[in-house]
C-alpha cells in the first residue's frame, strides 16, 4: 500500500528550498504581494483520507483554477448553445491571446483560456439570479465549506489593470457572442478569479470531478457525462500551452491559476493540489508542476 503521506513529505522537503522558485505575478498588482516561498500541497483521497504538507491551509487567489467550477456550473443548465458559443480544442496559446479569437469569428478555442471563461461568465450572469452570490454559494457548497470567500481588493487590483480581458469581452461582443454588458460580465469575471481558497479547500471542491458529479456530502451537482467532458478539457486546455507537457510530465487532468495553484486529479482514486506561487514563463506554478510530476512519476498513478 503507498504511504501517502511519506511520500508528500518527501516531495515538499525535496522541493521547498529550490533556489529557482519562478516569479510572482505582477500584472494584477495584489498578487505580487505574495511570498514566493510559500509551499503547499494537499490530497484528498476519495474515500476520505487527506494528507498535507507545508502551506496546505494558506488562502490563495485561485484565479484561473475558479474557470472549471464556472464551467460546471454553466454546463448544469444543459444549454445546447454553450457549445456553439465556446469550442473544446486546445489553444497552443498563452491564456490571454486575442490572435486567435478574431482569427476565428469571436468563438473561443476552449472554456479555459481567458476569452472562452468569459462566454462562460457572460451565460452565468444570465442564468443566474443574483450571479456574484449565486456562485460564491456552489463552490462553498461543492467544498462543504461556508468561510470560502472573494477577495475584493485582488477583485479591484484586476478590474484597474485588466485591459487585456477587457479587449477580449469587446471584440466578443463585436461578434455578438457576449450577451451582457462588457462591465457587468467582466466584473464577475474579476470576482470569480478573486476567490480565495487553500490547497484543502480547492481539492475538496474538486472532488465532484474526481467522484462522477457527487460531492462530498453525496449530493449530484452534475451528471457523470458532464464530468467527462470537463476531465477532458481539463487534459487538453487546463494549462494552456503547456497543456502537453502537462500530459507528459503529470499524466492527469488538472488546472492551474496565476495565483500559483495547481489542482490535479485521477478519477474515482484522488485529487491533488499544490500552491507555490513563483510561476514559470507560461504561467503556471514552477515548483507546484515539479511537485505533480514527482508524485505521479513515485506512485505510479496517472490515468495513463
Ligand atoms: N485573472 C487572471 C486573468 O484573467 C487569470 C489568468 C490565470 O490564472 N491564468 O488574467
Amino acid at each position: 500500500m503507498l504511504d501517502f503521506n511519506k511520500i508528500i513529505n518527501n516531495i515538499h522537503n525535496n522541493l521547498k528550498n529550490n533556489v529557482v522558485k519562478g516569479v510572482v505575478a505582477s500584472y494584477i498588482p495584489e498578487l505580487s504581494k505574495q511570498d514566493v516561498n510559500q509551499f503547499g500541497i494537499f490530497m484528498q483521497h476519495v474515500d476520505g483520507r487527506t494528507f498535507k504538507a507545508g502551506d496546505a491551509q494558506t488562502p490563495f487567489s485561485i484565479q484561473s483554477i475558479s474557470k472549471v467550477l464556472t464551467l460546471s456550473k454553466a454546463i448544469a443548465f444543459e444549454d445546447n448553445n454553450l457549445w456553439k458559443r465556446v469550442d473544446v480544442e486546445p489553444s497552443g496559446n498563452p491564456f490571454n491571446h486575442l490572435s486567435l479569437l478574431e482569427l476565428e469569428n469571436g468563438i473561443p478555442r476552449n472554456p479555459l483560456i481567458n476569452a472562452g471563461a468569459i462566454v462562460i461568465a457572460d451565460i452565468l450572469c444570465t442564468k443566474l439570479e443574483n450571479p456574484k452570490e449565486d456562485f460564491l454559494k456552489y463552490v462553498r457548497d461543492i467544498a462543504n465549506d461556508q468561510s470560502i470567500n472573494y477577495n475584493f481588493k485582488v477583485a479591484e487590483s484586476e478590474r484597474k489593470t485588466g485591459f487585456n480581458n477587457y479587449a477580449a469581452a469587446n471584440l466578443l461582443k463585436s461578434f455578438d457572442n457576449l450577451n451582457n454588458d462588457v462591465d457587468v460580465v467582466m466584473d464577475f469575471y474579476f470576482h470569480q478569479c478573486a476567490i480565495e481558497m487553500t490547497c484543502a479547500q480547492v481539492a475538496k471542491a474538486f472532488y465532484v470531478f474526481a467522484n462522477s458529479g457527487r460531492c462530498f456530502n453525496n449530493i449530484q451537482h452534475i451528471t457523470s457525462s458532464q464530468v467527462k467532458r470537463i476531465n477532458a478539457i481539463m487534459l487538453t486546455c487546463g494549462f494552456y500551452d503547456e497543456s502537453g507537457e502537462f500530459a507528459f510530465e503529470v499524466g492527469l487532468p488538472g488546472k492551474s491559476g496565476v495565483g500559483g495553484g495547481i489542482v490535479a486529479l485521477l478519477p474515482n482514486h484522488l485529487i491533488i493540489s499544490t500552491w507555490s506561487p513563483g510561476l514559470n514563463p507560461k504561467g503556471n506554478s514552477l515548483i507546484g508542476m515539479q511537485a505533480l510530476e514527482q508524485f505521479t512519476t513515485q506512485t505510479n498513478l496517472s490515468i495513463f
